[in-house]
């Protein structure tokens, strides 16, 4: 079902506020590595509406390297990031990490995220296969392209095929100066082999903000549908994932270039 010789068509996602896939739709997705609270969230909500975004990101539920390390609010996350997300008239994207909080998350997101870390949990990919929330399935940081391709064959067997896959980099032998490494080939190569949306991830790419509007760009000119995006406004202070974290003035700069460059394209 993923394969673009079986179902040529493009497939369109449709949330309340976003279209997500096909041609001429390109969307922005902007917002916290975390929900840290209900204040910041609301703030940044406001930062990346502003952006042009139309989709908010934040983890209520965090897949964190080391367990001493912030694990997300959980339920009130997700409260919170609903909330921002309809002040702004904004569509939600959370990641779900098991199986055991799937009906919650889904009570409060538009859309449901699989990590990096989860993408060949496939109790998790087929229980998320037979709910109705779009899902935005990340690259795992070691799988290959057919490894991504089988991982969202799992869901759409379930019946859900309402699916984005995103490339957030991969492992190399050099990722000294970045935390992965963006596989900007991995978009076009996607858009052959498969009919699902594309979204570019330079923000897990990269790991240092500095990189990634150059990576956005070469994200929107690969032929990505869209962009996600991590934004704080105290980077040094955040939760999580500060050092990739965009101020609100750079994701502006950032956004406006993205946005000129797809109208070019
Ligand atoms: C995230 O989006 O914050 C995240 C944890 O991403 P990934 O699963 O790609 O590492
Ligand atoms: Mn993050």
């Amino acid at each position: 079902q993923t394969s673009r010789e079986l179902h040529p068509e493009d497939t369109v996602i449709t949330l309340p506020h976003t279209t997500i896939g096909g041609v001429g739709n390109f969307v922005m997705m902007a917002g916290p590595c975390s929900v840290e609270s209900e204040a910041h969230v609301s703030a940044m909500a406001k930062v990346a509406k502003d952006g042009g975004a139309t989709i908010l990101r934040g983890g209520a539920f965090k897949p964190r390297t080391s367990p001493y390390s912030f694990q997300g609010l959980g339920v009130d996350g997700l409260k919170f990031l609903r909330e921002a997300a309809d002040q702004q008239g904004m569509d939600m994207i959370t990641e779900v990490m098991d199986e055991e909080h799937l009906d919650v998350v889904c009570e409060y997101t538009d859309m449901l995220q699989i990590g990096a870390r989860n993408m060949q949990n496939f109790s998790l990919l087929k229980a998320v296969g037979k709910t109705d929330k779009p899902v935005l399935l990340k690259r795992g940081m070691s799988a290959t392209i057919d490894d991504l391709m089988n991982a969202a064959e799992y869901i759409a067997a379930g019946g859900n095929t309402q699916i984005a896959l995103s490339e957030r980099g991969v492992r190399t032998f050099d990722n000294k100066y970045t935390r992965n490494t963006f596989d900007v080939s991995a978009v076009p190569v996607l858009k052959k082999l498969t009919h699902f949306p594309i979204i570019a991830d330079p923000s897990h790419a990269e790991g240092h903000w500095d990189l990634v509007t150059p990576m956005a760009l070469a994200g929107t000119a690969s032929g990505a549908d869209g962009i996600v995006v991590e934004i704080h406004d105290n980077p040094e202070k955040a939760l999580s994932d500060g050092p990739q974290a965009l101020k609100p003035h750079t994701y502006k700069e950032m956004t406006h270039e993205v946005f000129a460059l797809h109208d070019m394209l």
